[in-house]
Protein backbone atom coordinates (compact mmCIF):
# COMPACT_ATOMS: atom_id res chain seq x y z
CA UNK A 1 0.00 0.00 0.00
CA UNK A 2 0.99 3.41 -0.88
CA UNK A 3 0.75 6.40 1.84
CA UNK A 4 1.26 9.85 0.28
CA UNK A 5 2.23 12.20 3.48
CA UNK A 6 0.51 15.58 2.30
CA UNK A 7 2.44 18.47 4.55
CA UNK A 8 1.28 21.75 2.51
CA UNK A 9 -2.91 20.87 2.69
CA UNK A 10 -4.54 23.50 5.41
CA UNK A 11 -5.87 22.39 8.25
CA UNK A 12 -9.24 23.49 7.62
CA UNK A 13 -9.62 21.13 4.84
CA UNK A 14 -9.01 17.74 7.12
CA UNK A 15 -11.69 18.80 9.54
CA UNK A 16 -9.17 20.65 12.32
CA UNK A 17 -11.54 22.22 14.92
CA UNK A 18 -8.24 23.58 16.66
CA UNK A 19 -8.38 27.53 16.67
CA UNK A 20 -6.52 29.96 14.23
CA UNK A 21 -4.14 32.09 15.86
CA UNK A 22 -6.11 35.01 14.54
CA UNK A 23 -9.90 33.69 16.19
CA UNK A 24 -10.53 35.31 19.61
CA UNK A 25 -13.18 32.48 20.41
CA UNK A 26 -14.09 28.72 18.37
CA UNK A 27 -17.23 28.23 17.06
CA UNK A 28 -17.94 24.39 17.03
CA UNK A 29 -20.62 23.88 13.64
CA UNK A 30 -19.52 19.92 14.28
CA UNK A 31 -22.15 17.37 13.73
CA UNK A 32 -21.15 15.33 16.90
CA UNK A 33 -19.51 15.21 19.14
CA UNK A 34 -19.68 18.83 20.07
CA UNK A 35 -19.67 21.32 22.45
CA UNK A 36 -22.30 21.61 24.83
CA UNK A 37 -24.00 25.06 25.91
CA UNK A 38 -21.19 27.28 27.80
CA UNK A 39 -23.04 27.03 31.18
CA UNK A 40 -23.23 23.33 31.31
CA UNK A 41 -19.23 23.21 30.56
CA UNK A 42 -18.50 25.37 33.35
CA UNK A 43 -20.51 23.26 35.66
CA UNK A 44 -18.70 20.27 34.25
CA UNK A 45 -15.42 22.18 35.10
CA UNK A 46 -16.36 23.45 38.56
CA UNK A 47 -17.50 19.39 39.41
CA UNK A 48 -13.61 18.91 39.43
CA UNK A 49 -13.60 21.61 41.46
CA UNK A 50 -15.73 20.58 44.77
CA UNK A 51 -14.67 18.72 47.66
CA UNK A 52 -15.41 15.07 47.37
CA UNK A 53 -15.30 12.24 44.50
CA UNK A 54 -16.20 12.88 41.32
CA UNK A 55 -18.86 10.90 39.29
CA UNK A 56 -15.94 9.83 37.73
CA UNK A 57 -14.63 8.28 41.01
CA UNK A 58 -17.85 7.45 42.33
CA UNK A 59 -19.23 3.73 42.62
CA UNK A 60 -22.20 3.80 40.53
CA UNK A 61 -23.74 2.03 43.45
CA UNK A 62 -22.76 4.30 45.93
CA UNK A 63 -25.63 6.69 47.67
CA UNK A 64 -24.22 9.99 45.82
CA UNK A 65 -24.12 8.34 42.84
CA UNK A 66 -27.85 6.98 42.84
CA UNK A 67 -28.96 10.57 43.31
CA UNK A 68 -26.67 11.38 40.65
CA UNK A 69 -28.72 9.11 38.48
CA UNK A 70 -32.21 9.85 40.35
CA UNK A 71 -31.70 13.92 39.46
CA UNK A 72 -30.94 13.06 36.21
CA UNK A 73 -34.09 10.55 35.27
CA UNK A 74 -36.32 13.11 37.09
CA UNK A 75 -35.06 16.11 35.86
CA UNK A 76 -35.05 14.47 32.22
CA UNK A 77 -38.75 13.35 32.27
CA UNK A 78 -40.17 16.58 33.53
CA UNK A 79 -38.03 18.51 30.54
CA UNK A 80 -39.43 15.68 27.92
CA UNK A 81 -42.61 15.46 29.01
CA UNK A 82 -41.90 11.18 29.29
CA UNK A 83 -45.07 10.21 30.68
CA UNK A 84 -45.05 7.36 33.88
CA UNK A 85 -45.52 4.67 31.86
CA UNK A 86 -42.33 4.83 29.95
CA UNK A 87 -38.93 3.41 31.29
CA UNK A 88 -35.78 5.55 31.21
CA UNK A 89 -32.65 3.82 30.41
CA UNK A 90 -28.74 4.59 30.01
CA UNK A 91 -27.06 2.32 27.25
CA UNK A 92 -23.75 1.58 26.39
CA UNK A 93 -22.54 1.51 22.44
CA UNK A 94 -24.21 4.26 21.18
CA UNK A 95 -26.71 4.69 18.46
CA UNK A 96 -25.09 1.94 16.43
CA UNK A 97 -25.46 -0.21 19.71
CA UNK A 98 -29.47 0.40 19.89
CA UNK A 99 -30.06 -0.42 16.22
CA UNK A 100 -29.05 -3.66 17.30
CA UNK A 101 -30.78 -3.58 20.56
CA UNK A 102 -33.95 -2.65 19.23
CA UNK A 103 -34.55 -5.90 17.17
CA UNK A 104 -33.20 -7.96 20.04
CA UNK A 105 -35.37 -6.62 22.48
CA UNK A 106 -38.75 -6.28 20.11
CA UNK A 107 -38.34 -9.62 18.24
CA UNK A 108 -38.55 -12.82 20.23
CA UNK A 109 -37.65 -14.87 16.87
CA UNK A 110 -35.75 -13.58 13.84
CA UNK A 111 -38.26 -14.34 11.54
CA UNK A 112 -40.29 -11.69 13.57
CA UNK A 113 -40.75 -8.53 11.04
CA UNK A 114 -39.82 -5.47 11.46
CA UNK A 115 -41.06 -2.18 9.28
CA UNK A 116 -38.39 0.58 8.23
CA UNK A 117 -38.36 3.89 7.04
CA UNK A 118 -35.24 4.40 4.85
CA UNK A 119 -35.19 7.82 3.96
CA UNK A 120 -31.34 8.86 4.92
CA UNK A 121 -27.56 7.57 5.71
CA UNK A 122 -29.01 6.55 9.42
CA UNK A 123 -32.05 4.98 8.88
CA UNK A 124 -30.37 2.62 6.16
CA UNK A 125 -27.71 1.82 8.52
CA UNK A 126 -30.34 1.02 11.61
CA UNK A 127 -32.25 -1.17 9.19
CA UNK A 128 -28.69 -3.19 7.50
CA UNK A 129 -27.83 -3.62 11.65
CA UNK A 130 -31.50 -4.94 12.33
CA UNK A 131 -31.89 -7.53 9.40
CA UNK A 132 -29.06 -9.46 11.31
CA UNK A 133 -31.94 -10.31 13.60
CA UNK A 134 -34.90 -9.89 11.98
CA UNK A 135 -37.34 -10.17 8.92
CA UNK A 136 -37.02 -7.08 7.72
CA UNK A 137 -39.32 -4.67 5.60
CA UNK A 138 -38.31 -1.82 4.33
CA UNK A 139 -40.19 1.55 3.07
CA UNK A 140 -37.95 3.38 0.69
CA UNK A 141 -38.32 7.11 1.21
CA UNK A 142 -35.63 8.30 -2.04
CA UNK A 143 -36.59 9.07 -5.09
CA UNK A 144 -37.70 6.75 -7.75
CA UNK A 145 -36.25 8.76 -10.71
CA UNK A 146 -32.82 10.02 -9.51
CA UNK A 147 -32.95 7.92 -6.22
CA UNK A 148 -31.91 11.02 -3.91
CA UNK A 149 -32.71 10.72 -0.18
CA UNK A 150 -34.46 14.58 -0.32
CA UNK A 151 -38.12 13.63 1.52
CA UNK A 152 -39.93 11.80 4.04
CA UNK A 153 -42.54 9.07 2.53
CA UNK A 154 -45.91 9.03 3.31
CA UNK A 155 -46.85 6.29 5.51
CA UNK A 156 -49.77 4.31 4.10
CA UNK A 157 -51.85 0.94 5.33
CA UNK A 158 -50.65 -1.03 2.16
CA UNK A 159 -46.89 -0.22 2.59
CA UNK A 160 -47.08 -1.57 6.87
CA UNK A 161 -47.51 -4.77 7.53
CA UNK A 162 -49.64 -5.76 10.13
CA UNK A 163 -47.34 -7.66 11.61
CA UNK A 164 -44.79 -5.72 11.83
CA UNK A 165 -43.59 -5.82 15.80
CA UNK A 166 -42.11 -2.30 15.45
CA UNK A 167 -41.84 0.60 12.60
CA UNK A 168 -38.69 2.43 12.69
CA UNK A 169 -37.86 5.89 11.51
CA UNK A 170 -35.24 8.32 12.50
CA UNK A 171 -36.39 11.45 13.40
CA UNK A 172 -33.85 13.53 12.24
CA UNK A 173 -31.23 12.41 9.03
CA UNK A 174 -28.33 14.12 10.45
CA UNK A 175 -26.19 13.76 7.36
CA UNK A 176 -29.08 14.31 5.14
CA UNK A 177 -30.55 17.55 6.79
CA UNK A 178 -34.31 15.86 6.90
CA UNK A 179 -36.24 16.47 10.36
CA UNK A 180 -40.10 15.26 10.91
CA UNK A 181 -40.86 18.76 12.96
CA UNK A 182 -43.47 16.79 14.31
CA UNK A 183 -43.38 12.88 14.86
CA UNK A 184 -46.19 11.07 12.06
CA UNK A 185 -49.97 9.30 13.18
CA UNK A 186 -49.64 5.89 11.98
CA UNK A 187 -52.18 4.91 9.39
CA UNK A 188 -55.31 3.78 12.18
CA UNK A 189 -55.48 0.46 11.35
CA UNK A 190 -51.61 -0.28 11.87
CA UNK A 191 -51.42 2.05 15.36
CA UNK A 192 -51.29 -1.01 17.33
CA UNK A 193 -47.33 -1.23 16.30
CA UNK A 194 -45.22 1.05 18.64
CA UNK A 195 -43.04 3.42 16.77
CA UNK A 196 -39.24 3.08 17.34
CA UNK A 197 -37.55 6.67 16.79
CA UNK A 198 -33.83 7.28 16.79
CA UNK A 199 -33.79 10.51 18.00
CA UNK A 200 -29.77 10.74 18.11
CA UNK A 201 -29.66 14.51 16.82
CA UNK A 202 -32.94 16.15 17.29
CA UNK A 203 -33.65 14.99 21.02
CA UNK A 204 -34.56 17.86 23.51
CA UNK A 205 -34.72 20.51 20.03
CA UNK A 206 -38.97 19.88 20.18
CA UNK A 207 -41.68 18.26 22.15
CA UNK A 208 -42.38 14.57 21.78
CA UNK A 209 -45.95 13.53 21.71
CA UNK A 210 -45.28 10.05 23.49
CA UNK A 211 -48.96 8.59 23.81
CA UNK A 212 -50.25 10.28 20.95
CA UNK A 213 -47.40 9.44 18.09
CA UNK A 214 -47.72 5.84 19.65
CA UNK A 215 -44.05 6.23 20.56
CA UNK A 216 -42.63 2.40 21.55
CA UNK A 217 -38.83 2.79 21.57
CA UNK A 218 -37.11 6.85 21.45
CA UNK A 219 -33.58 6.13 21.55
CA UNK A 220 -30.77 9.29 21.62
CA UNK A 221 -27.31 8.70 21.79
CA UNK A 222 -25.53 11.86 24.12
CA UNK A 223 -22.97 12.85 21.98
CA UNK A 224 -25.11 15.47 19.70
CA UNK A 225 -27.70 17.48 22.17
CA UNK A 226 -27.24 16.48 25.30
CA UNK A 227 -23.82 14.83 26.72
CA UNK A 228 -20.83 13.24 25.79
CA UNK A 229 -20.28 9.67 23.41
CA UNK A 230 -20.09 6.66 25.75
CA UNK A 231 -23.77 7.12 26.94
CA UNK A 232 -27.28 6.62 24.77
CA UNK A 233 -30.90 7.08 26.21
CA UNK A 234 -33.23 4.80 25.39
CA UNK A 235 -36.94 5.34 26.72
CA UNK A 236 -39.42 2.34 26.57
CA UNK A 237 -43.33 1.97 26.88
CA UNK A 238 -43.76 -0.49 29.66
CA UNK A 239 -45.30 -2.66 28.12
CA UNK A 240 -42.45 -3.60 25.62
CA UNK A 241 -40.62 -4.79 28.44
CA UNK A 242 -41.12 -8.40 30.04
CA UNK A 243 -39.63 -11.40 30.91
CA UNK A 244 -39.52 -13.48 27.36
CA UNK A 245 -40.23 -10.64 25.59
CA UNK A 246 -36.96 -9.76 23.84
CA UNK A 247 -34.33 -12.63 21.82
CA UNK A 248 -32.59 -15.46 23.96
CA UNK A 249 -29.47 -14.14 22.33
CA UNK A 250 -30.25 -10.44 23.42
CA UNK A 251 -27.17 -9.65 25.59
CA UNK A 252 -27.58 -8.39 28.60
CA UNK A 253 -26.40 -5.15 28.54
CA UNK A 254 -28.82 -4.31 25.40
CA UNK A 255 -31.72 -6.14 26.94
CA UNK A 256 -34.25 -3.50 28.53
CA UNK A 257 -35.85 -5.60 30.83
CA UNK A 258 -32.87 -6.86 32.90
CA UNK A 259 -31.84 -2.80 32.46
CA UNK A 260 -35.20 -2.39 34.07
CA UNK A 261 -35.24 -4.56 36.78
CA UNK A 262 -32.02 -3.59 37.92
CA UNK A 263 -32.76 0.19 37.99
CA UNK A 264 -29.98 1.20 35.60
CA UNK A 265 -27.38 -1.05 37.65
CA UNK A 266 -27.15 -4.03 36.13
CA UNK A 267 -23.80 -3.41 34.98
CA UNK A 268 -21.57 -0.31 35.47
CA UNK A 269 -23.09 2.50 33.24
CA UNK A 270 -21.60 5.47 31.90
CA UNK A 271 -21.76 7.56 35.11
CA UNK A 272 -19.98 10.52 34.61
CA UNK A 273 -21.59 11.04 31.42
CA UNK A 274 -24.97 10.64 33.24
CA UNK A 275 -24.62 13.20 35.18
CA UNK A 276 -23.43 15.37 33.00
CA UNK A 277 -26.91 14.80 31.04
CA UNK A 278 -28.39 16.10 34.24
CA UNK A 279 -26.30 18.84 33.98
CA UNK A 280 -28.06 19.62 30.18
CA UNK A 281 -31.31 19.04 31.98
CA UNK A 282 -31.43 21.25 34.24
CA UNK A 283 -29.99 24.13 31.59
CA UNK A 284 -32.48 23.08 29.59
CA UNK A 285 -34.91 23.58 32.16
CA UNK A 286 -33.51 26.75 33.47
CA UNK A 287 -34.45 28.31 29.79
CA UNK A 288 -37.44 27.06 29.75
CA UNK A 289 -37.83 23.99 28.93
CA UNK A 290 -38.40 21.88 25.48
CA UNK A 291 -40.67 24.53 23.97
CA UNK A 292 -38.52 27.79 24.36
CA UNK A 293 -35.66 25.29 23.47
CA UNK A 294 -37.67 24.74 19.66
CA UNK A 295 -38.34 28.16 19.59
CA UNK A 296 -34.56 29.21 19.85
CA UNK A 297 -33.71 25.98 17.31
CA UNK A 298 -36.36 27.48 14.58
CA UNK A 299 -34.64 31.00 14.99
CA UNK A 300 -31.47 29.61 14.35
CA UNK A 301 -32.17 27.49 11.53
CA UNK A 302 -34.15 30.54 9.97
CA UNK A 303 -31.25 32.50 9.98
CA UNK A 304 -29.45 30.07 7.88
CA UNK A 305 -31.79 29.20 5.54
CA UNK A 306 -32.34 32.73 5.16
CA UNK A 307 -29.05 33.50 4.01
CA UNK A 308 -28.83 30.58 1.43
CA UNK A 309 -32.35 30.80 0.19
CA UNK A 310 -31.86 35.40 -0.24
CA UNK A 311 -28.45 34.21 -1.95
CA UNK A 312 -29.52 34.22 -5.53
CA UNK A 313 -28.46 30.73 -5.78
CA UNK A 314 -24.03 31.24 -4.62
CA UNK A 315 -25.75 28.92 -1.69
CA UNK A 316 -27.73 26.14 -2.11
CA UNK A 317 -29.48 22.94 0.02
CA UNK A 318 -30.90 19.93 -0.72
CA UNK A 319 -33.83 19.70 0.94
CA UNK A 320 -36.38 21.83 -0.99
CA UNK A 321 -39.37 21.35 1.49
CA UNK A 322 -39.47 23.57 4.03
CA UNK A 323 -41.51 21.85 6.33
CA UNK A 324 -38.48 18.81 5.95
CA UNK A 325 -35.55 21.13 6.74
CA UNK A 326 -33.56 19.99 9.66
CA UNK A 327 -33.34 22.74 11.95
CA UNK A 328 -30.61 21.01 13.53
CA UNK A 329 -27.83 20.04 10.74
CA UNK A 330 -28.06 22.40 7.29
CA UNK A 331 -25.93 21.42 4.85
CA UNK A 332 -25.28 23.88 1.75
CA UNK A 333 -22.58 24.14 -0.84
CA UNK A 334 -21.29 26.74 -2.48
CA UNK A 335 -22.09 27.86 -6.34
CA UNK A 336 -23.25 24.34 -7.13
CA UNK A 337 -20.28 22.64 -5.12
CA UNK A 338 -17.42 24.17 -6.69
CA UNK A 339 -14.66 22.71 -5.28
CA UNK A 340 -11.78 25.90 -4.96
CA UNK A 341 -14.79 28.16 -3.51
CA UNK A 342 -15.21 25.72 -1.28
CA UNK A 343 -12.04 25.70 0.17
CA UNK A 344 -11.89 29.16 0.04
CA UNK A 345 -14.69 29.30 2.43
CA UNK A 346 -13.84 27.00 4.68
CA UNK A 347 -9.91 28.04 5.38
CA UNK A 348 -11.16 31.76 5.62
CA UNK A 349 -13.99 30.73 7.76
CA UNK A 350 -11.61 28.66 10.12
CA UNK A 351 -9.32 31.24 10.10
CA UNK A 352 -12.31 33.20 12.00
CA UNK A 353 -13.24 30.32 14.15
CA UNK A 354 -15.82 28.88 12.86
CA UNK A 355 -15.07 25.23 12.59
CA UNK A 356 -16.88 22.12 12.16
CA UNK A 357 -18.42 22.59 9.03
CA UNK A 358 -16.23 19.88 7.40
CA UNK A 359 -15.66 16.78 9.56
CA UNK A 360 -14.55 14.15 8.02
CA UNK A 361 -17.94 10.84 8.16
CA UNK A 362 -17.48 7.31 6.36
CA UNK A 363 -20.24 8.84 3.88
CA UNK A 364 -17.50 11.09 2.02
CA UNK A 365 -17.04 14.70 1.60
CA UNK A 366 -19.65 15.18 -0.82
CA UNK A 367 -20.25 18.72 -1.77
CA UNK A 368 -22.42 19.91 0.69
CA UNK A 369 -20.79 21.30 3.88
CA UNK A 370 -23.22 21.61 6.90
CA UNK A 371 -23.64 23.58 9.87
CA UNK A 372 -25.43 21.72 12.71
CA UNK A 373 -26.79 24.13 15.42
CA UNK A 374 -27.69 21.82 18.28
CA UNK A 375 -27.84 22.69 22.09
CA UNK A 376 -24.81 24.43 22.06
CA UNK A 377 -24.63 26.98 19.59
CA UNK A 378 -26.35 29.87 20.03
CA UNK A 379 -28.02 32.40 18.19
CA UNK A 380 -25.15 34.99 18.47
CA UNK A 381 -23.22 31.64 16.97
CA UNK A 382 -25.15 31.42 14.35
CA UNK A 383 -25.22 35.28 13.43
CA UNK A 384 -21.15 34.95 13.24
CA UNK A 385 -21.78 32.73 10.74
CA UNK A 386 -24.23 34.26 8.84
CA UNK A 387 -22.07 37.25 8.43
CA UNK A 388 -19.32 35.65 7.20
CA UNK A 389 -21.54 33.78 4.55
CA UNK A 390 -23.25 37.48 3.66
CA UNK A 391 -19.53 39.05 3.60
CA UNK A 392 -18.04 35.79 1.24
CA UNK A 393 -21.08 35.96 -1.04
CA UNK A 394 -20.44 39.58 -1.93
CA UNK A 395 -16.74 38.97 -2.19
CA UNK A 396 -16.96 35.98 -4.08
CA UNK A 397 -19.91 36.34 -6.78
CA UNK A 398 -18.85 38.52 -9.48
CA UNK A 399 -18.55 37.49 -12.52
CA UNK A 400 -21.27 35.15 -11.98
C1 LIG B 1 -24.75 10.16 15.24
C2 LIG B 1 -25.96 9.37 14.97
C3 LIG B 1 -26.00 7.98 15.22
C4 LIG B 1 -24.76 7.18 15.61
O1 LIG B 1 -24.49 7.14 16.90
P1 LIG B 1 -23.16 6.45 17.50
O2 LIG B 1 -23.24 6.87 18.91
O3 LIG B 1 -21.99 6.97 16.74
O4 LIG B 1 -23.32 4.97 17.32
C5 LIG B 1 -27.20 7.32 15.00
N1 LIG B 1 -28.27 7.97 14.54
C6 LIG B 1 -28.26 9.30 14.28
C7 LIG B 1 -29.48 9.96 13.77
C8 LIG B 1 -27.09 10.04 14.48
O5 LIG B 1 -27.07 11.35 14.21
Amino acid sequence: METEIITDIHPALVGSLSKAAAAETIINFGPGPTSLPKEVERKIAESFDKPGLTSLALSHRAPEFQEILDHTISTTRRVMEIPDNYEVLFTHGGGHGQFAALPLNLCHNQSDIATYVVNGTWSARGRDEAQKYCCVETIDGSDPDTGKLTTFPELVETDINPESKYIYLCSNETVNGIELHRLPKLPDSRRHIPLVVDASSDFTSKPIDWLGSGVGVLFACASKNIGHPGLTMAVIRKDLLGKDKASPLCPGVFNYTTNSEAGNLWNTPATFNIEVVGFLMDWLEREGGVSANESRSIAKAHALYDVIDNSLGFYGTPIENKSLRSRMNIPFNINGGDEELTNKFLIESWEQGIVGLRTLTPFGVGDYLRASLYNGVTQENVSVLVDFMVRFAEENSSGR
